[in-house]
């Protein structure tokens, strides 16, 4: 970009997670409303917290409200929505955090482009795929009762598209597996990532 010029600072990424003593990477969870995103996000990142990991998780509570404020529903926005998350994802994992991210995320190529943001290396896709008429049955916050009498238009399952990814790192189907199996999946399947090349952290907190 013109007249941007980066600073050269002295604290490397490589440094921070040193430090850390864990890599740093982000785990994106992706699947209908009511899938179990937040919750089996919300059981991992108790699981990473006790090993001492440190975490941060970001969901539609906390960016929808504040940083993505001016953004609705319709395709373009869901775009850019996910594009600022993926950005501020990077920013997270520079800073040596093991980052959560629970969000619908419905369109393919958003979620490409989030791998693209963060690296390849950086990002685990976890698909909560659970069917719509689950999640529906489970209608956690009401939305789909509004949504089928016409109150939301836009709303993921009812009336507006989800690709399922076709090659996800993790796969959870909440019908079958319990918030504690989906734990030790993904427990397992990031504990090459998490490394712990200096040892800092090894020890449970409890
Ligand atoms: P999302 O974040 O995908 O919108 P939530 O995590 O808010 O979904 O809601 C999922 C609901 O499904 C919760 O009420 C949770 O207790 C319930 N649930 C039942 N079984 C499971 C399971 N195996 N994994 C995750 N959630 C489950």
């Amino acid at each position: 970009m013109k007249n941007i010029v980066p600073h050269h600072f002295s604290i490397s990424k490589e440094q921070r997670t040193q430090q850390k003593g864990h890599g740093a990477f982000l785990i994106w969870f992706t699947g209908l409303s009511g899938s179990g995103k937040s919750t089996i996000a919300n059981a991992v990142e108790e699981a990473l917290f006790k090993k001492n990991i440190h975490t941060y998780t970001l969901d539609g509570d906390n960016v929808r409200k504040g940083l993505n404020n001016n953004l609705s529903f319709s395709p373009e926005d869901r775009t850019e929505n996910i594009r600022r998350i993926a950005e501020v994802s990077n920013l997270m994992i520079d800073a040596g955090l093991v980052v959560l991210a629970a969000f619908v995320s419905p369109y393919a190529k958003d979620r490409a482009n989030i791998k693209n943001c963060v690296g390849h290396t950086n990002f685990v896709q976890v698909f909560v795929q659970t069917p719509v008429e689950e999640c529906e049955r489970r209608d956690v916050k009401g939305l789909y009762a509004k949504a089928r009498a016409g109150e939301i238009t836009n709303f993921t399952g009812v009336n507006a598209p989800y690709e399922a990814p076709v090659a996800p790192d993790v796969q959870i189907n909440t019908i079958e597996t319990t918030v504690e199996e989906a734990v030790v999946i993904i427990m397992n399947c990031i504990a090459k990532r998490l490394g712990r090349e200096s040892g800092i952290g090894n020890r449970e907190s409890n």
